[in-house]
């Protein structure tokens, strides 16, 4: 293999951070399932890079000319929660406004820990939560999460973003068995801004 794993890459005058191909779930519309990326990137990792590596990328690139950088990538990034914290401080020590997408199981990863509190302090200004459906049950048959309970879990991990002050965000994917206005509903009781992202994978 010759070619170079694509950690950072451009897209919507954002940055955005591929640090793991590792998922706490295997939602059916899932880019891995019918592609290697997104906008032409391959993002399928050969190996996972180190912090040092990440930071390296981050260091060779012009930050300012990005309205936001965005952990996301085909993978959760919570699975690095410690690298994802020392990156947002960097980041933050730069004033650089972050992101994070993800599926929102952090309690059940982390039992022990605080982890909404531990992003705020580390300068995370936006938690973007796949929500993906309107109950548990259409959640588990789209998302197959790896744990039990994730969607009750992942509501709760929603609230702990609010409470610890960050903005808040529910996306769902345009499916016929999303109740899209369920969704929408939910989000303005969580307070959440709300998106609806295209599906644009095979039928
Ligand atoms: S949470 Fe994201 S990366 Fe993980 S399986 Fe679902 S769509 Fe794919």
């Amino acid at each position: 293999m010759d070619r170079k794993d694509t950690i950072i890459y451009e897209a919507h005058g954002n940055l955005y951070l591929n640090i793991t191909n590792r998922c706490t779930a295997e939602c059916v519309f899932c880019i891995k399932r019918y592609s290697d990326g997104v906008y032409g990137y391959n993002l399928r990792l050969l190996r996972e890079p180190v912090l040092s590596e990440i930071i390296s990328e981050l260091e060779q690139t012009d930050l300012s000319k990005y309205r936001e950088v965005v952990f996301t990538g085909l993978g959760e990034p919570l699975l690095r929660l410690d690298d994802v914290l020392k990156i947002t401080e960097w980041l933050a020590g730069r004033d650089i406004p972050t992101r994070l997408d993800t599926i929102g199981h952090a309690r059940l990863l982390y039992p022990g820990r605080n982890v909404t509190r531990e992003l705020a302090d580390a300068g995370m200004k936006v938690i973007s939560i796949s929500l993906n459906a309107q109950d548990e049950n259409t959640y588990n048959q789209l998302c197959h999460p790896k744990y039990r309970n994730a969607y009750k879990k992942m509501l709760e991990f929603a609230r702990d973003v609010s409470n610890a002050g960050m903005e808040l965000r529910f996306t769902v994917v345009d499916l016929p068995v999303v109740d899209i206005a369920k969704c929408r509903e939910l989000s303005r009781e969580y307070c959440a801004d709300f998106k609806v992202r295209g599906y644009s994978g095979p039928e």
